[in-house]
């Protein structure tokens, strides 16, 4: 025993010499590590060294092995490297409505087929099964951290939360009764006990979530803003989704959504719009200039033909705009490497312009875009020295990834979420070699599909 006490200080005393490795707790090496900073550098090879939730240093290989000592390294040396996939704009138990009711317009489809699916189905154990599901689905394809609306969410939260994945969740605010709150008042409450429960959340941002500008009336638009205000909380909303929402607007309020919305101060800071498909140059000069992010739809926007939102004029105009994959009922799916490559060919067709939306600015909507969309840059979006370690690792050998000349046309135009092999959040590593680590994956599909029954029979 004696005996290894000096070797071990012997060894100490060689390392202190040329500078003693520091301990930490991960080490993840990559063929190339794409940190999305801001002069978008790329290492190839580079290695990340983990310390707790945070990011210590990135580097080469030799760099990171000569300084750091890792409790465990993760060699990906024949994958990317990646910021972790940020999805701006999600329902996540809408995943047990997934193919119910397709093919249809926005309207029809929430009026006649959602709204009272979720008024005979949606409970807390609804909640609870989907965001499970939606939370493996996410882990295995490679996102991060996701921004939601919806019911109960106080339970979504404890399932992303047990899941390992980072949220922003906004408790739904809606003019008629729905299957959480009978009145907008009712909703109001449970949104400030959801947002008491979960402030200073490590993984967790609560936040209000008024449904639309076409759900709620002005007092309850201000009374959710108000709310946000006093908890310094974000506001999440759907904004000038549908041709339909502009002209009801115009009608009601004589003004655009985003112009009525200014003109009863509803734009803060802190402010993610979901879609913004129908504004006008005038609309996104409000925008840029509240700070409000926008989260960008492209997938749910073509399914839903609810047209196709300006992209180029907002990110030339310097708005803050994130990618989303919407509910799974409108998608059908939460792959968000799938968002990327619509987002791009949407905006190469709409402006016939091949030119717009590059791989490299659908990877930065992805990534540090969609951070900045939830006021979130600081600490995620990027790999770099003292953000939270939240970060994926992406196989590049399947046959329609081979050759590779640049991995950032690849992760927009070939890769399906599928390829993702490690998922970590925070420091903490929830999926390894496609073994998720926090969600008993056949257990979750299992309960999903037990749920589905009951949907079928509520809806027969
Ligand atoms: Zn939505």
């Amino acid at each position: 025993m004696k005996h290894i006490v000096v070797v071990v200080l012997a060894l100490a005393a060689l390392g202190a010499g040329q500078g003693a490795p520091a301990r930490v707790s991960l080490v993840v090496i990559g063929a190339s590590v794409i940190t999305e900073n801001a002069s978008h550098q790329v290492l190839t090879p580079g290695a990340i060294a983990i310390n707790g939730a945070d990011i210590v240093a990135i580097g080469t290989p030799q760099a990171i092995s000569a300084a750091y000592a890792a409790s465990e390294t993760i060699d990906a040396r024949d994958q990317v490297v990646l910021p972790g996939l940020i999805n701006t704009h999600t329902h996540a138990p809408m995943v047990m409505f997934r193919g119910l009711a397709d093919d249809l317009a926005l309207m029809d489809w929430l009026q006649k087929y959602i709204f009272p699916a979720e008024a005979k189905t949606v409970s807390p154990e609804f909640v609870r099964t989907g965001t499970r599901l939606a939370a493996l689905e996410m882990i295995e394809s490679g996102t991060t951290t996701y921004a939601d609306m919806y019911y109960f969410e106080e339970e979504i939260a404890k399932a992303t939360r047990e899941a390992g994945l980072r949220g922003v969740l906004g408790e739904t605010i809606i003019q008629f009764p729905v299957p959480d709150a009978k009145t907008p008042a009712e909703g109001l409450a449970r949104a400030e006990r959801f947002i008491q429960m979960f402030k200073g959340d490590p993984l967790i941002v609560p936040a209000v979530a008024p449904h639309a500008l076409y759900t709620n009336d002005e007092a309850s638009l201000l009374a959710s803003v108000e709310l946000a205000r006093k908890y310094h909380a974000p506001v999440i909303m759907h904004l000038a989704e549908t041709e339909d929402e502009l002209k009801g607007s115009l009608e009601q309020h004589r003004a655009t959504p985003v112009q009525y919305l200014e003109s009863i101060g509803f734009w803060g800071p802190r402010t993610l719009a979901a879609h913004g498909v129908w504004v006008n140059d005038a609309d996104i000069e409000i925008l840029r200039r509240r700070g409000v992010g926008i989260a960008h739809n492209p997938e749910s926007n073509m399914k839903l033909a609810s047209g196709a939102a300006p992209i180029v004029k907002y990110l030339a105009a310097g708005v803050r705009v994130g990618l989303g994959t919407d509910g799974a009922a409108s998608n059908n799916d939460l792959d968000m490497f799938e968002a990327m490559r619509q987002a791009s060919f949407l905006a190469k067709l709409t402006t016939r312009d091949p030119t717009a939306v590059p791989a490299q600015t659908a990877l930065d909507m992805a990534t540090i875009g969609g951070a900045r969309a939830l006021g979130m840059d600081e600490s995620i979006g990027s790999l770099e020295a003292g953000k939270r370690a939240d970060l994926i690792t992406v196989s590049m050998s399947a046959a329609r990834q081979t050759p590779m000349y640049d991995p950032v046309s690849h992760l927009v135009y070939v890769t399906r979420g599928d390829d993702v092999r490690t998922t970590i959040v925070n420091g903490k590593v929830l999926m390894k070699d496609r073994q998720v680590r926090t969600l008993d994956r056949s257990r979750v599909i299992a309960e999903a599909n037990r749920l589905a029954e009951k949907v079928r029979a509520a809806l027969r």
